[in-house]
């Protein structure tokens, strides 16, 4: 296929196992302007460790709440069980590059390499590891499209520890196959709304048939383990300890494109809720807030829900049903629905506090993209790199993609890194209604926004 004569760095650019990072980074030590708070939301006042201890493994929250701590030691259990899957390789799409006829050169960090089909099983592993070091009998989580869900069960499994999964009752309906995957590595899916919870049985007897929520999902998990002894809750993005977790996409990255002295110009992730985007920008964002490097670094975000580009930096709650602490973020209203068309994933209304706090700050840029040119450049990588992408990766390829054909334009050969965060083998429904020429986009109006913005706490 690509027949650039000499290729003096090869298509995968492979760390070893004794490169692994020995810490996460925690970006927030650089930030001059920290990320705010969580707050409680009965008295509006910063939720306290103890506080949270109520429904966050010990360590979790100590992780959560240290702004201070730059590098913080991955434990020897978690190191050994990423060697299963890590590190994992930085790919030079030269494939791609010359289908585009670009002259820049592209490279993507693919966290897709593990069953459970995406980065978050870097996060899964440790939030699971702490809880079994606290005694916890078990775990307890929400999931929607299920890579979450099926990362932590890998885990569980691994670790000996209970976990139930409360999975959108849509989704475990429409996904079963992911469904069973859980159910193999031994969690518990419980669809939601279910009558095992409080909060499950007052939403049925109001709306009995509905099909569920992620917010609704959220509040039976939180109110299981709350009222279940050796439980507690767990949560696969948004948290600033998720963040740090990831971080090790970063340093790999960057370890991995170091050797070969390259330089990423431009540095492009997908956002949902931040964890993959934060993890693959840490050491990078680093060294642009100590003043040592400069990169362009773009979020980006479907146009029907588009957080950061048409949302607000205020504090929300981070679920619908007003059980979580109030986080600051760019938000769009946590009654905010992405249109039931959207396919693509990426449908969180907020974004992690950190990343809200950069952006904020001028230190990153963000963009929305439109799902059918989205899951047309799926199409395009698909066929070029042969990796069959998840719809959520799609977007920053996309957007790569274009920053690639811009250089072709001005000839710049800028180099340009993106994070290919998963696989799509779950998604096939979205791609047969691309395939089918049935997708639509679906884009909010500012009326839309406004009235869900409307409904934002008050907090001063
Ligand atoms: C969950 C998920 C995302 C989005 O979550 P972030 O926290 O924003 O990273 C992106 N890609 C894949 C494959 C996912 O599973």
């Amino acid at each position: 296929m690509a027949n650039k004569a000499i290729k003096d760095i090869p298509y995968k650019i492979y760390l070893s196992e004794n490169e692994i990072p020995s810490s996460w980074y925690n970006l927030r030590a650089d930030m001059k302007t920290k990320p705010a708070p969580l707050l409680n939301p009965g008295t509006l006042k910063p939720m306290t460790a103890e506080e949270l201890e109520g429904v966050f493994c010990k360590e979790l929250v100590k992780q959560e709440l240290d702004n201070d701590t730059r590098f913080v030691e991955i434990p020897k259990e978690i190191r050994d069980f990423y060697k299963m899957y890590r590190p994992s390789p930085v790919v030079r799409a030269y494939c791609l590059e010359e289908a585009l006829g670009t002259p820049a050169h592209i490279y993507y960090k693919f966290e897709g390499n593990n069953t459970s089909g995406s980065h978050k099983l870097n996060s899964a592993i440790a939030q699971a590891y702490y809880a079994k070091k606290q005694g916890l009998k078990g775990v307890t989580t929400e999931t929607g499209a299920g890579q979450w869900g099926t990362a932590l069960s890998m885990s569980c499994a691994y670790l000996g520890l209970d976990l139930k999964v409360y999975m959108v009752k849509i989704s475990y309906e429409q996904k079963p196959g992911r469904r069973e995957v859980m159910r193999t590595y031994g969690a518990e899916v419980t669809p939601s709304p279910s009558d095992t919870t409080e909060a499950g049985r007052r939403i049925l007897a109001a709306f009995p048939g509905t099909n569920g929520s992620l917010g609704c999902a959220i509040s039976e998990a939180v109110e299981y383990a709350v009222t279940h002894e050796g439980y507690r809750y767990v949560l696969g993005s948004v948290l600033n300890q998720v963040l740090l977790h990831q971080s090790v996409i970063g340093l790999e990255a960057k370890a991995a494109l170091d050797k070969y002295g390259v330089k990423p110009d431009i540095i492009i992730g997908c956002a949902g809720g931040g964890s993959n985007l934060g993890g693959l920008i840490a050491p990078f964002m680093g060294e642009k807030l100590r003043g040592e490097a400069d990169y362009r670094i773009i979020a980006v975000e479907p146009a029907s829900c588009p957080s950061f580009t048409r949302g607000k930096y205020a504090y929300d709650f981070c679920d619908t049903g007003y059980v979580c602490p109030l986080a600051k973020m760019y938000t769009l209203g946590s009654q905010f629905m992405p249109s039931p068309n959207h396919a693509g994933g990426l449908r969180f209304h907020g974004m992690s506090s950190i990343l809200s706090q950069l952006y904020d700050d001028g230190y990153m840029e963000a963009t929305s993209v439109e799902q059918t040119r989205v899951f047309e450049a799926a199409e395009q990588f698909a066929r070029t790199e042969g990796i069959l992408p998840a719809p959520e990766s799609s977007h920053a390829i996309r957007v790569a993609i274009d920053e690639a054909l811009k250089c072709k334009e001005t000839g710049e050969a800028k180099d340009i890194l993106f994070g290919l965060t998963g696989t799509g083998y779950f998604d096939l429904s979205a791609y047969k209604s691309f395939n089918d020429g049935t997708m639509t986009d679906s884009i909010p109006t500012d009326a839309d926004i406004a009235a869900s913005l409307a409904k934002l706490p008050k907090v001063e």
